[in-house]
């Protein structure tokens, strides 16, 4: 029996992620360190798929949100170093410890029970300690955080290892992101006049590493841009990317409709006309948002059809009335390229009002990966020499 395999799927070129990495690596110098974010299964597009291809490709640390995913990697036989984004707890220090991860640190309660945990191991453990300069999300308020952080060298059994804050809003106020690069740098210089060593420090996202090259210091953490998608749209202009994702699926139903026939739940599309609409198995379900009901576009046959109707939970419609030749079987591109013409993240997040981000994450688990083999070659398999 041929395999199973879903008319719904999502392709990914892992050779644009890389491209997309050595992109941002030509604009860094030598001495910065890149930390690629593959939190949220990689943006979509899977995480340990991403993970390999970026770490083939000279990226030299991973991020994700979770211990959870931090974990999945290690399990993996990924052995790079990986910074945990979310803020640790006391009940996570044992995990932390025995998968050699990167703790985020944001008060001492965490940091006593790592130390414990540690010195239970007989281990020194790198922490990286949070700011907030003004996300108002995780980390010490930047103006008591000297104060805080000093008396925590008490603790022998954890070393600061990096410093570092997350930017509100690179990506639209260049003020506010300065006043926030300045909260950091006032920091890590009380820090360092009294003498506490910091070696990594880190404040830029995707937006911030193309836009803000003073926000770089010695390591940049980029996600989006990795995955060929902008923060905003005037990034397009400074830094060339290749979208990674493609998202396809098939028509699965067509018939001929008369004018005045009511198109899925709530009956919200009425056709004006005679037409012919397909039916296209992906649904909310797979993370195709219910806010492109009657909004959204996809390709069949190189030419543009609007969603009509709802958005199912399993299936949408779309009009194909202006396809010639449309057929059951036909591919349908929900994102991405067809032919030369495409639909961006960028477009369909603008359509269902959102963000990219949101776009690619939200593609569900039950939609089957699909992986082109990078360009960059893998590390070779170790030999093992046969006599
Ligand atoms: C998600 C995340 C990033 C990556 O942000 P992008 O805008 O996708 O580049 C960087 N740092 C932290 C702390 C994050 O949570």
């Amino acid at each position: 029996m041929a395999e199973l395999l879903r008319a719904t799927r999502v392709e990914i070129d892992l050779s644009a992620i890389q491209y997309n990495l050595a992109q941002l690596k030509a604009r860094l110098t030598p001495a910065t360190q890149c930390l690629a974010v593959v939190k949220a299964n990689g943006y979509g597009h899977g995480m340990v798929e991403v993970a390999r291809a970026v770490l083939a490709a000279g990226a030299d640390w991973l991020g994700v949100a979770s211990i959870v995913e931090a974990v999945a990697l290690r399990q993996h036989d990924i052995d790079a170093p990986i910074l945990v984004h979310g803020a640790a707890l006391p009940e996570d220090a044992e995990a932390l410890v025995e998968f050699g991860l990167r703790a985020t640190i944001c008060d001492e309660s965490a940091l006593a029970a790592l130390d414990r945990a540690s010195a239970a191991a007989q281990v020194t453990v790198p922490v990286h300690v949070k700011l907030d300069t003004g996300m108002g999300r995780l980390g010490l308020w930047h103006e008591e955080a000297a104060a805080t952080i000093l008396p925590w060298t008490r603790y022998k059994h954890v070393v600061l290892e990096g410093l570092y804050t997350h930017l509100a809003c690179a990506d639209e106020d260049a003020e506010a992101t300065r006043e926030q690069l300045a909260a950091f740098a006032c920091v890590v210089e009380k820090l360092e006049a009294a003498h506490l060593a910091i070696p990594l420090k880190h404040t830029a996202n995707s937006a911030a590493a193309v836009a803000f090259p003073d926000s770089h210091w010695n390591l940049v953490r980029p996600g989006l841009m990795l995955y060929g998608l902008y923060p905003n749209e005037t990034l397009r202009h400074r830094i060339p990317l290749r979208p990674a994702l493609t998202w396809k699926s098939r028509i699965t139903f067509l018939k001929q409709v008369p004018a005045g026939r009511a198109i899925s739940y709530g009956r919200t599309h009425i056709t004006k006309a005679a037409t012919a609409i397909a039916t296209i198995p992906v649904g909310y379900a797979d993370g195709y948002s219910r806010h492109l009901s009657n909004r959204g576009v996809v390709l069949v046959r190189n030419t543009a059809a609007p969603v009509v109707g709802r958005v199912c939970m399993d299936h949408l419609m779309i009009d194909v009335g202006r396809v010639s030749g449309a057929a059951v079987g036909d591919e349908v591109v929900l994102l991405g390229a067809q032919d030369g013409v495409a639909i961006t993240a960028e477009e369909l997040a603008t359509l269902a009002g959102t963000i990219p981000y949101e776009i690619v994450t939200a593609i569900a688990g039950r939609v089957p990966r699909l992986y082109h083999r990078p360009s960059v070659p893998m590390p070779a398999e170790p030999l093992h020499a046969k006599t």
